[in-house]
């Protein structure tokens, strides 16, 4: 099954929010191969630093485009193909955006060999431990006590048995990130769990420390991303120091990064994102180092159905799993780019396709409707 080409096609709703929400727009991957047969994928990036990467021209042999790199390949070739990509692009890349582009075309990758096969990923991936995930409700933490209680009423009807508010009104402010958590908790009652995602925003490692103390007493499950991604010791001081989970990873790319942040014990859970990590293909060897770091795997997914598919479908095939994150944005390409769209049941678990590939189609009106031309 010979790659013939690559696409990367920048969806957008007509205005973008500097607000933590990444399903605003999106950049769709297309590998197309000679058997007829199309891989879906997605990047979480900045889309146009993605499209720019996947279609440029070469410049010499290490500065080559992610499309020229793989076109002619075959695509059951998904290890040599990764490892093709990295070494061809490796002056401009190795880390950040060129591994965004390498996740989205990994995603597509997979999704069609999957095609081909007729088998779900999680079977190319090892195995389908699971066909359903318990999901939690992700969204963004508003910045007073009445739109928490108004999101907590909408959403928790559903069936979630946990819900995480991240990045919005986190981490301006110590003493307001306690009241925050007081409320989401007064909101939820006692018997939910509740996540928080303060955004990478907090600084002072003393702080952070006597705040997620806080936290402790209002039962948060645990903190992510309290620092930024390169502030491991920040980190690493924070997880000695309290008994609240510590999770992260969803700006971390490629295995050497996944390395430092475990062997340093930084978290209690991490969360690679499977349109940033380097794709399936990093995420799967992730599987065996965080069971040996014995840490567990959330994967970080706020974007449309395309990556939740991968998601869910890298999930149906982890030995331990926890949660799928369930992004509850309204944004258009978040709610309508694909059939199916998944849906929480009133346990509040979601089922796992065992469809070929990835278990998705787009849905093309939608698709070249938001198409930026
Ligand atoms: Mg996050």
């Amino acid at each position: 099954m010979i790659i013939t080409d690559v696409e990367a096609v920048i969806l957008k709703q007509p205005s973008i929010e500097l607000i933590g929400d990444g399903s605003q727009d999106t950049v769709v991957i297309l590998v197309h191969t000679d058997e007829g047969i199309t891989g879906i994928g997605e990047v979480d990036s900045n889309p146009y630093v993605v499209k720019a990467i996947i279609e440029s021209p070469a410049s010499h042999m290490a500065c080559i485009g992610l499309r020229d790199i793989i076109v002619g390949e075959d695509a059951f070739d998904v290890e040599k193909i990764w490892l093709k990509m990295y070494e061809k692009s490796i002056y401009y890349g190795r880390r950040s955006v060129a591994i965004h582009a390498m996740s989205g075309i990994d995603m597509a990758i997979w999704d069609a060999i999957g095609k081909k096969t007729g088998l779900p990923v999680s079977k190319l991936l090892g195995g389908t431990f699971r066909t359903k995930i318990k999901a939690y409700c992700s969204i963004l933490m508003p910045d007073n006590e009445a739109d928490i209680q108004a999101l907590v009423d909408r959403h928790m009807v559903k069936g979630y048995q946990g819900l995480k508010f991240g990045w919005g009104a986190f981490g301006q402010d110590y003493k307001k990130d306690v009241q925050l958590v007081r409320w989401a908790r007064k909101a939820l009652g006692d018997d939910k769990i509740l996540l928080t995602d303060i955004g990478m925003l907090w600084k002072d490692v003393k702080m952070a420390v006597s705040t997620a103390r806080e936290f402790e007493k209002e039962d948060v499950f645990w903190i992510e991303e309290p620092f930024g991604p390169d502030d491991l010791e920040s980190y690493k001081y924070l997880r000695d120091r309290v008994n609240v989970h510590i999770s992260g990873g969803e700006e971390v790319g490629t295995l050497y990064e996944f390395d430092e942040l475990l062997s340093r014990g930084c978290v209690d859970v991490v969360q690679p994102d499977l349109s940033r990590c380097g794709g399936l293909t990093v995420a799967r060897k992730l599987t065996d180092m965080a069971r040996m770091h014995k840490v567990t795997i959330v994967p970080h997914a706020f974007k449309t159905n395309i990556l939740m598919a991968a998601t869910l479908q890298y999930i149906a095939a982890l030995p331990d799993a926890w949660y799928l994150e369930f992004c509850e944005q309204d944004t258009p390409l978040r709610q309508t780019l694909t059939n199916p769209v998944f849906a929480v049941d009133n346990e509040g678990f979601v089922e796992i396709s065992q469809k070929p590939g990835l278990g998705i189609d787009l849905d093309w009106d939608v698709f070249e409707y938001y198409r930026v031309k």
